[in-house]
């Protein structure tokens, strides 16, 4: 499989290149050539299969040239034997056809765990290979740093750094991050949103000197190595819930576009996916965007779901690729007006495709709080605030979605967010074993300010990777 960039400037690459630089040279997302396909028996046979053996299934198909099918397979399985439920990806019934995909067993309670545990093997293993180090930077909103630095600490080849706004990510969040001994973990505390968070991380990369010389790469749901890792868990829900006889809806809480467009990708390889509700909280650009086809990032407030205060969602650039018919050159129009204007306006031929499969919903904070208690009330079940957006959205829309099963995806664990979970439900949250032990070590982070000179300074002064031949 190669890959080819939404901007069309930047070279074709295979699997392992694509994984290693991360974002495309042109300012632009990989995407793969063209989409492989499950025939309606392909899925079929999928059913009863474990979750490991999806994954291959899945997956397979785009990384065929960089790795054998043996090496793949060991490599899914020691991914996923860190998960703390047999079923990796269990769907808990909430009400009459509306269910819950649990996404929260991995070793940081977040869904980010199932992309970030075999991205930080397949990566290893490639720079092993080589003989080469990496500098990995990223921005996180709250989960993908404890996630990228549980899949990278101690890693020998890799030295990571990882910006999250100072302030505000949840205690638990921070100190997943922080609490890591490891001499190759570096976490910056910015000052400043997430936004800027991403934003510096962009400028580094589109400094090719800078990154060149530091061997920079990316873990950042722009890293199209994620996106693959999270196809997979529709295709495990599907087949579970009678697919591909029995169509179905997801309802995905939504940031950077990243797990929706999974979805979408499982939808392009053949699951028969009815809609998929784009779940927001108050930030809510991509409910907007569908509403109007004006994309216009607006300033980012702080809700009691963090990990979805985004503005600027990187992925959606991979669904304009698409709904553009991949016409590079007018995803990167479009672009080039977002810098120039702030904005950018969809014509009614890209909208159009969107709206048939996409429906977007905004929850806000007293309807978050609201979902929470419900389901604890009714169901006596505690849920995150992230997965209680994507709950009420997708019981919302699951009669705008016809007569089929909503799969709402649950991508955190309650533990995480115990403030908002205990205002909402009265009750504390038990922690999990392996969090409370996690939770106890020294913290170790930088304060730094949002400058970029100060930030590549940095970087550059503590990374081992530019220090190789
Ligand atoms: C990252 C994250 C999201 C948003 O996922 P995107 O791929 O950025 O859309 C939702 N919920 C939780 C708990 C997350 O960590």
């Amino acid at each position: 499989m190669k890959y080819v960039s939404t901007r069309g400037q930047a070279p074709v690459l295979e699997f392992e290149d694509v994984m290693l630089s991360g974002l495309a040279r042109d300012g632009g997302l990989y995407v793969p050539e063209t989409w492989p396909t499950f025939s309606a028996e392909q899925i079929a046979a999928l059913r009863g299969c474990s979750y490991q053996e999806i994954a291959f299934q899945v997956m397979f198909p785009f990384v065929s040239s960089s790795i054998d099918e043996t090496e793949f397979k060991e490599l899914i399985n020691e991914a996923y034997s860190g998960f703390s439920h047999r079923a990796v990806a269990p769907l808990v019934q909430m009400d009459d056809n509306l269910w819950l995909l649990e996404l929260f067993h991995g070793p940081t309670l977040a869904f980010k765990d199932f992309a970030m545990q075999i991205l930080g093997l397949l990566m290893d293993r490639a720079l092993i290979k080589r003989g080469e180090r990496a500098t990995i930077l990223g921005a996180t909103s709250g989960d993908t740093g404890g996630a990228a630095i549980e899949a990278f600490r101690g890693r020998e080849q890799i030295d990571i750094f990882i910006l999250h706004p100072s302030g505000r990510v949840s205690d638990v969040q921070r100190r997943q991050m922080t609490t890591a001994q490891e001499k190759n973990v570096f976490n910056i505390a910015l000052e400043g949103t997430f936004d800027d968070c991403q934003a510096m991380v962009k400028a580094m990369f589109n400094d090719h000197e800078f990154r060149d010389g530091m061997k920079v790469t990316g873990v950042n749901s722009i890293n199209w190595a994620r996106i693959m890792a999270q196809i997979v868990y529709y295709f495990t829900a599907a087949v579970a819930l009678g697919s591909p006889n029995r169509p179905l809806s997801f309802a995905v809480p939504t940031g950077n576009f990243g797990d929706v467009f999974a979805g979408f990708v499982a939808h392009k390889m053949g699951l028969p996916i009815e809609k998929f509700v784009v779940a927001t909280n108050v930030n809510d650009i991509l409910v907007r965007t569908l509403e109007t086809g004006t994309y216009k990032p607006d300033g980012v407030m702080a809700t009691y779901s963090p990990s979805m205060d985004i503005q600027v969602s990187s992925n959606f650039e991979r669904l304009m690729f698409e709904m553009a018919g991949r016409d590079a050159t007018r995803v990167s129009a479009l672009m080039s007006d977002l810098s120039t204007k702030g904005e950018f306006q969809l014509s009614e031929n890209e909208l159009a495709p969107m709206r048939d499969l996409f429906i977007g919903m905004r929850i806000d904070e007293d309807e978050t709080v609201s979902r929470i208690a419900a389901e604890y009330e009714d169901n006596d079940y505690v849920i995150d605030p992230h997965s209680a957006i994507a709950l009420e959205a997708g019981a919302r829309c699951s009669g705008r979605a016809k007569d089929v099963p909503m799969i709402a995806l649950a991508t955190a664990h309650p533990a995480k967010f115990p403030d908002v979970v205990t205002k909402a439900t009265g009750v504390e949250v038990a922690q999990p074993a392996r969090l409370i032990a996690q939770l106890k070590s020294e913290e170790r982070v930088s304060q730094l300010p949002n400058d970029l000179a100060t930030i590549s300074q940095f970087i550059a002064d503590k990374t081992r990777a530019s220090k190789v031949a």
